[in-house]
């Protein structure tokens, strides 16, 4: 077929060929073109009309849109889940010489963009690439401000690093026979596994960052450990490569994430405890990144992000981000005017990336100049501080008045988006430009001259010089003044009522102005990649400085929050305790009426119990209570205040928060087989230093099971990791456990009896919760009394028979709990055997003598 298309068919399927598996959006003149199939899933995912080219047997089938469309019909794919080439003409049409050259200038995917338009100013969009194997090389990039990562993490944990990332897309080796994980709107693409080996990817890496560059971010080739870590960097360097068609100089380094000095916080936790999204409905609105975001900058709401995905555990650390808060805090109008500052700045970070890229306009040279603008007065501010990180942020910033000057002096404000229309330039700043301008402007002022001069030479009084752009410059004579015309004029154009005419000397005018013209815009475009350049030379130092005004961003925002929101400035200490007084729930501090919310101290871990087990009726306030208390950890560890009175809070290497099965049944899957794999989970990583909130465990399986499942697990935590625990229930038999462990203590949650009616006061109280609780309340309700008394007698006869029956089963029974602990962790997953079967087992029949056995069948008779 292809000996009979004509030749842009053959240069589009030439592109098609290097990109198949990406839909090629092919330039054509004012459109993108799409063929093919291409053309009929755009026409579909994009509503457009399939049309078709070359009509009859050879039609293909075709779809477009006009060009200025780009990034819209770009961002709807993405969103699809395409990946997309964009093959454009590479010269200019007017010069080509036959067919215009075209070629694919970039290869869009989920992971790889830099289009402002297609980006959300306040998230990272990251891609990652992870080779797999034990240890688990996992690194990844934000495309769009360079920061650069990578790091070794044991084999189990790739899913909660993956959550912990939220990579838009992810590289994952083609050869490999695991599956990747299904995670909500990731994209995965698959790479030849040789990509991600040692031998292809160490010149990526020495060609990007220098040849001692590696050990000095701290990485080696000969410690196989970092091998992993370096073999997923080079990957995501390769794909990039073939992706952008570009240099990428702005990724600078590459950063080693260590695991250890940050708080761990499994896939699980994160969704129960809606960090960054809620469960039900995803969004980001009442969440806790929703409370902790008071950010100005896109640059600040990225670093929220990243600090919420990992909260510190050095104690140090925190103090210094909390001593900032604290002094912007104590001085609410330094804080103010910080903000008002950073307000004015712009997206430093990614201005500097698409500067780097070559895909900025003028405006954005201007707007570096503009952010540049805020810092001497930020830096005044900040001299003025005492909190190490407020100076280290004023040090770190740098305003580079040269530059800044510089951009100022060139650029006109408001400043044009296109870089090749001209007129951005200010007058005055460069002589050549200047001259060509007057030249220009001073041609068409000639014009004038030439008109009126014309007018009276000839005596046609409407005589006029007009132009268009197929003629240029003409003079335009109507025919009843057809006979006055002079000989010198030569003929152009026949209209119906007049005639247009050009002289040698209008001519010679004319191509002055144009050319001006011409030149002007050149040697405009010619100053705008000087700027550009100038800009790149500061790249270093403006990245600095855009690193440290997101920090001030976010720490700014958090004494703002703290003001508002009366938050305290927690204690760290590193005993394994967490003393809270009048804690609130961050979200519903925010979320329901003011004074609303009923505030609740919390004492736990070392002085205290470490197991808080709380009981009480459905909507009482259990799960408020245990996740608020999580959720102030998380804060605390982050270096921000938090919602309470006063807070004493042991930092915790481990947060693990778990929803029982029937609060997560959107998820689809066995429910209780998930809520126990997560459980085991907890059981087998948490350490005395771990913070477990368990909500509701046990409840998808039958109530014994469940029960028996949630006393073991309680009982286990307190003997064998000994870590604070808050466990929410409304199994009323787990309260017993208070009695028989010295580290479990019962709260429940406070009710009242009002005018026949019962109301929960969300107050946290010691002691167990009413058993006969529901009984109560339908008697409060009006259930009839006969009724009432007859579920009574039932009650107590459930009870009675669960007593009996815990005696032989597995259940939770005061003989069973005084045992041994091992026995209980042998067992808790299944049903504990009948000692006789284990004993069968146990005997090695090949030494037992017949009458040895009738003497054991005998003394078994006897015993059961
Ligand atoms: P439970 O886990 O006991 O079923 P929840 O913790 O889900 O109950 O709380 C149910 C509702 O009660 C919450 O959605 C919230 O509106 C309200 N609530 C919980 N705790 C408080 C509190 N301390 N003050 C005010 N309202 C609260």
């Amino acid at each position: 077929m292809e000996e009979r298309v004509t030749p842009m068919m053959r240069q589009y399927l030439e592109a098609k060929r290097a990109c198949p598996d990406a839909l090629l959006l092919f330039r054509m003149g004012d459109f993108y073109e799409l063929f093919f199939d291409d053309a009929k899933i755009a026409a579909q995912t994009l509503n457009l009309t399939l049309t078709s080219r070359d009509k009859g047997e050879d039609a293909i089938p075709m779809a477009g849109f006009p060009h200025h469309q780009l990034e819209s019909y770009l961002a709807k794919l993405l969103a699809a889940g395409f990946r997309v080439a964009v093959c454009d003409q590479v010269e200019d049409p007017k010069l080509a010489k036959g067919l215009v050259r075209r070629e694919i200038t970039r290869i869009v995917t989920a992971g790889t963009i830099t289009d402002e338009a297609l980006l959300d100013p306040r998230e990272p969009n990251f891609l990652a690439a992870l080779a797999l194997g034990d240890p688990l090389g996992l690194a990844w990039v934000d495309l769009s401000t360079g920061r650069f990562y990578a790091g070794v993490f044991p084999r189990g944990s790739l899913l909660d690093e993956l959550v912990r990332i939220q990579p838009s897309e992810v590289l994952w080796p083609d050869e490999s026979s695991e599956t990747p994980p299904e995670l909500d709107g990731v994209m995965v693409t698959r790479r030849p596994a040789w990509v991600f080996s040692p031998v292809h990817v160490e010149p990526l890496l020495t060609r990007q960052f220098g040849a001692r560059a590696i050990e000095g971010f701290g990485f080696s080739w000969d410690d196989s450990q970092d091998v992993p870590a370096l073999c997923a960097a080079g990957a995501i360097l390769d794909y990039l490569e073939e992706t952008q068609k570009t240099r990428l100089p702005h990724i600078e380094r590459l950063l080693r994430y260590q695991a250890g000095r940050f708080l761990e916080i499994d896939e699980a936790t994160r969704r129960s405890l809606e960090l960054v999204r809620t469960m039900r409905e995803g969004q980001r609105e009442g969440t806790l990144l929703w409370v902790l975001d008071r950010t100005v900058t896109g640059m600040g709401a990225r670093l929220l992000a990243e600090w919420l995905a990992a909260p510190l555990t050095d104690i140090g650390a925190i103090r210094q981000r909390q001593d900032a808060v604290a002094e912007l805090l104590e001085r609410p109008d330094l804080c103010q005017r910080i903000r008002e500052h950073l307000r004015r700045v712009f997206d430093l970070e990614r201005l500097i990336t698409r500067i780097t890229t070559g895909r900025c306009t003028p405006r954005d040279l201007l707007s570096v100049a503009k952010s540049l603008r805020q810092i001497p007065p930020l830096q005044e501010l900040l001299a003025t501080c005492e909190s190490d990180r407020l100076r280290a942020i004023g040090d770190a910033v740098d305003a580079c008045p040269e530059l800044e000057s510089r951009l100022s002096a060139a650029l006109v404000d408001p400043c044009p988006l296109a870089a090749t229309e001209g007129g951005f330039i200010r007058d005055g700043y460069h002589a050549e430009l200047d001259e060509l301008r007057q030249l220009a402007r001073g041609g068409k002022e000639w014009i004038a001259r030439y008109q009126a001069q014309e007018i009276q030479r000839t005596g046609i009084p409407s005589l006029k010089v007009g132009y268009n752009k197929v003629f240029g410059y003409y003079i335009e004579v109507t025919n009843t003044h057809r006979d006055k015309i002079p000989p010198e004029y030569f003929r152009k154009q026949t209209l119906k009522n007049a005639e247009r005419f050009i002289t040698p000397e209008l001519k010679e005018y004319e191509e002055k102005v144009l050319s001006a013209d011409e030149r002007a815009k050149e040697l405009e475009y010619q100053l705008f990649v000087e700027l550009r350049e100038s800009v790149l030379a500061h790249r270093g130092v403006l990245q600095a400085t855009a690193g440290a005004l997101a920090e001030l961003d976010v720490l700014s925002g958090w004494a703002e929050l703290a003001r508002e929101r009366s938050y305290c400035r927690p204690r760290l200490v590193e005993e394994p305790v967490l003393e809270i007084l009048e804690g609130r729930h961050p979200v519903l501090d925010l979320t329901q009426p003011e004074g609303t919310f009923v505030p609740n101290d919390l004492h736990c871990g070392e002085g205290a119990a470490p197991v808080i087990l709380i009981t009480g009726p459905n909507m009482a306030g259990k799960s408020t209570y245990i996740r608020q208390a999580a959720l102030l950890v998380i804060m605390a560890q982050m270096g921000s205040f938090i919602p309470a009175k006063e807070a004493t809070i042991g930092v915790a290497d481990r947060v693990f928060a778990r929803v029982g099965a029937s609060d997560d049944l959107s998820r689809g899957r066995s429910t209780f087989m998930v809520e126990m794999i997560e459980t085991a989970r907890i059981l087998n990583s948490a350490t005395k230093r771990s913070l477990v909130i368990l909500d509701e465990i046990g409840r998808g399986t039958s109530t014994y099971d469940g029960i028996s499942l949630a006393w073991a697990v309680v009982e286990y935590l307190h003997n064998r990791i000994g870590c604070r625990t808050l466990f929410a229930t409304h199994y009323h038999e787990l309260t017993e456990l208070a009695e028989l462990l010295p580290g479990v203590k019962n709260y429940n949650v406070a009710v009242r009896e009002w005018q026949d009616q019962v109301v929960f006061l969300h107050k946290i109280v010691p002691g167990a919760a009413d058993k006969s609780y529901g009984i109560h309340v339908a008697q409060l309700a009006g259930v009839p009394r006969p009724v009432i008394e007859r579920a009574k007698e039932i009650l107590m006869g459930l009870e009675s028979a669960h007593l009996e029956s815990s005696k032989t089963l597995a259940g939770p029974s005061r003989e069973l709990t005084t045992g041994d602990g091992r026995a209980i962790q042998l067992t808790f997953f299944e049903p504990l055997e009948h000692p006789l079967v284990e004993e069968l087992r146990e005997l090695d029949l090949n030494r037992l003598t017949p009458l040895e056995a009738f003497e054991k069948i005998r003394k078994w008779q006897e015993q059961f």
